[in-house]
């Protein structure tokens, strides 16, 4: 056996929760991964996902090796060096922009990137391209959130630690399966309730997930009506009286407009919208009036939704009402999906926002960046969001993009409409660090990047936690960090401001930036991340804040939350006679993403080794389907071709399939997003990835 010759903390790159990993790295190169017993997210746990990421970072057969060009789109990709990569990316970007103004450029970068890099992907768009057409795959998984939280208490930001979870008494899961998703986190609920048994945990979901084992009560709702059962919670503990009166008084505007809104429905109208019984809805308005501290937990099943700020808005309201903010165990608390997609928002990576949660339709947040990074202006025109920004290179508005660490052409909805797009384009950059990427394959570009351990840099958990990965390994062949690719492809355009003597020194820049805001860090540096392992923002002063907003002032103009009577009206897609069931997509407990990473790891692969349709056993039954038939699945955008799962863990009239599979790891018709629609929410632009409808029939 190889002795240990180094060791080293990380933080797992999979998902939102964080935790904290021990790398040991052997004589030979060799590395295990353990959970970091001393980090307070995880204390030494992690899920299966996170405890084979050995595996991914020693299989290198599927690594992107050197940077690969087309001279045209007739030519076959072939190897160039990264001087003859970055210049023709240079004399693209820069004549595209001459030609076309900048906004027929644009990135696409990803929850995944760290923080660092995120920051110079926003300062090389917004400051130097002069185009805000930058956004990420946060888009999908957060934006309807972040929607909520600045119209409610303010600014982005979430308001509980991670250690409320262990002070609450009463837990509201929804559009959300935690167990699967968020396991570490999930494994402190359970853990907290086998030692509490009090501990009530609602769960509404229209799956039985494996959330709902541990549910005192399981909702199981119609698909894309939460805000109708919000509301019905709402008048509920209005009408018992279970709501914080002095709360409402000192601290909450819109309280009056929110209460006529949820009593212009009787519980009767709002339960037979939702599919539930009377009962159910006030059983968990009881369990909710009868918390010390109580903890609404959701994530894309409300944020991935045509109505997802209304959603965000009804449910957040059911924690101000009663006054369940700012004290322990209490709190609306998004669940992230990606590891860093809050250190994206931190330096402003997304088409609507600027460094530091400032706003880009604020002159003076504009003008404040500019200045910082010495430019004449920002413009002041919203570039084009995630989705948005496929179909304006289908329409033929943008000419090319650069995409960072995502696999669009599997994860976006409506792919056949992204694939079409990608072929359109004249000039796509794909920067991975994976072949299994399906979007590499329509690539003008290939630029080889590093992956996790390979680079330095800074990530943000979803309880706000800021924490320093550390290099650890070289990068195979010629991989390069995506920080040096971009201050080397900023040098080829001739930009000043990106001359960093380190990655340390961007991070420096995006600590000045926070001065004087709500997400300040003034003072930190990676010295200091490597002594604490880890701090909370806002930090000052040497000090962290777990929980905010114990004093009850809101980041708002006059220090009050906010609520609204969210629409509860439905304005999905249409169910027809053709297309009568509702589709639902989602992830399982082995993958993540498109399994770029997961994938190629086969202890992963045994939970669940193909793509499958969930059907109910009454809804099969109709059209002749039966347990492991090769059924085709098909909307108005496309078809889907899996194996039948019949189960009566899925309400009768909906569909559900996991999103991972792309064409390359199965085949074209396994690839889920042929499905689904681009509807947006019309606020967070958010996609609705969980109602669309759809036929099946036996193939
Ligand atoms: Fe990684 Fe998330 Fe699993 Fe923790 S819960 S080990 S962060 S995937």
């Amino acid at each position: 056996m190889n002795k240990t010759i180094s060791k080293h903390l990380s933080t797992c790159s999979y998902c939102g929760v964080g935790c904290g990993i021990e790398v040991t790295k052997d004589a030979k190169g060799a590395i295990a991964v353990k959970g970091d017993e001393q980090y307070p997210v995880n204390k030494g746990m992690l899920c299966s996902k996170g405890m084979n990421l050995n595996y991914v970072v020693q299989n290198t057969d599927d690594r992107i090796l050197y940077p690969q060009m087309r001279w045209s789109k007739s030519h076959p990709l072939e190897r160039v060096d990264w001087d003859t990569a970055l210049t023709r990316a240079s004399a693209v970007f820069r004549s595209l922009i001459q030609q076309y103004g900048p906004d027929s450029v644009g990135m696409y970068v990803s929850g995944q990137c760290l923080t660092e890099e995120y920051y110079i992907a926003n300062k090389l768009t917004k400051g130097f391209f002069g185009t805000n057409n930058i956004d990420t795959n946060s888009r999908l998984c957060m934006s309807s959130a972040v929607v909520g939280y600045k119209k409610t208490i303010g600014d982005d930001t979430v308001p509980i630690c991670y250690d409320d979870i262990e002070l609450a008494d009463c837990f509201l899961i929804t559009g959300a399966n935690p167990a699967w998703c968020h396991p570490i986190l999930f494994r402190r609920i359970e853990k907290h309730k086998e030692l509490n048994p009090d501990v009530k945990i609602i769960v509404v979901d229209p799956r039985k997930t494996q959330t709902c084992s541990s549910a005192d009560l399981h909702l199981q709702i119609n698909p894309g009506t939460d805000t109708m059962l919000h509301h019905a919670i709402g008048r509920a503990l209005i009408e018992s009286g279970n709501i914080d009166l002095a709360f409402i008084e000192n601290h909450l505007n819109g309280f009056e407009a929110y209460k006529e809104k949820v009593l212009s429905l009787t519980m009767e109208s709002y339960a037979q919208a939702c599919g539930l019984s009377v009962e159910d809805i006030l059983s968990a308005a009881s369990m909710i009036g009868d918390a010390k501290g109580f903890l609404s937990m959701w994530t894309m099943g409300l944020n991935q939704s045509a109505k997802g700020t209304d959603k965000n808005l009804s449910l957040i309201a059911l924690n101000l009402i009663t006054g369940h903010i700012g004290k322990p165990g209490a709190g609306p608390f998004s669940l992230t999906g990606q590891p860093n997609a809050m250190g994206g928002r931190e330096v402003g990576g997304m088409a609507n926002l600027l460094a530091a949660h400032r706003d880009l339709l604020n002159p003076e947040h504009r003008q404040e960046v500019a200045d910082f990074w010495g430019v004449d202006q920002i413009s002041p025109k919203p570039g084009y969001t995630a989705t948005e920004m496929f179909e304006a290179l289908d329409r033929g508005d943008m000419k090319a993009v650069w995409i960072v660490c995502t696999n669009p052409m599997v994860s976006l909805p409506d792919s056949n409409l992204v694939e079409r797009a990608l072929k359109k384009a004249r000039f796509v950059i794909v920067q991975d660090i994976s072949y299994k990427s399906d979007t590499v394959a329509l690539a003008d570009l290939v630029l080889p990047a590093a992956g996790w351990l390979e680079k330095e840099g800074t990530m943000t958990n979803s309880e706000r936690r800021i924490s320093y990965l550390p290099k650890v390994l070289n990068a195979p062949g010629e991989a390069l960090p995506d920080l040096d690719i971009f201050l080397r492809f900023a040098q080829k355009m001739g930009y000043h401001g990106f001359d960093f003597k380190d990655t340390e020194a961007v991070f420096l820049e995006h600590v000045k930036l926070t001065e004087g805001t709500n997400i300040e860090i003034s003072g930190l540096d990676y010295q200091t991340l490597k002594e604490k392992r880890s701090v909370q923002w806002p930090y000052t002063n040497g000090k962290q804040q777990e929980r905010l907003f114990t004093d009850k002032r809101f980041y708002t103009p006059d220090g009050k939350a906010n609520i609204f009577p969210a629409a509860a009206t439905n304005e999905l897609e249409k169910l027809t006679p053709d297309f009568p069931l509702v589709l639902t997509t989602g992830r399982i407990r082995d993958q993540w993403h498109t399994m770029t990473r997961t994938g190629k790891v086969n202890r992963l692969n045994t939970h669940i080794d193909k793509p499958f349709l969930e059907i109910h056993p009454s809804d099969a039954e109709v059209r002749n389907i039966k347990d492991g038939d090769v059924v085709e699945i098909s909307s108005k955008r496309g078809t889907v071709r899996v194996h039948a799962q019949l189960t009566d863990k899925i309400k009768e009239g909906v569909v559900f399939l996991p999103m991972h599979w792309g064409k390359i790891l199965q085949h074209d018709l396994a690839r889920t997003n042929n499905l689904t629609d681009r509807l947006l929410d019309p606020i967070s632009k958010e996609p609705d990835f969980k109602y669309s409808a759809v036929e099946v029939v036996r193939y």
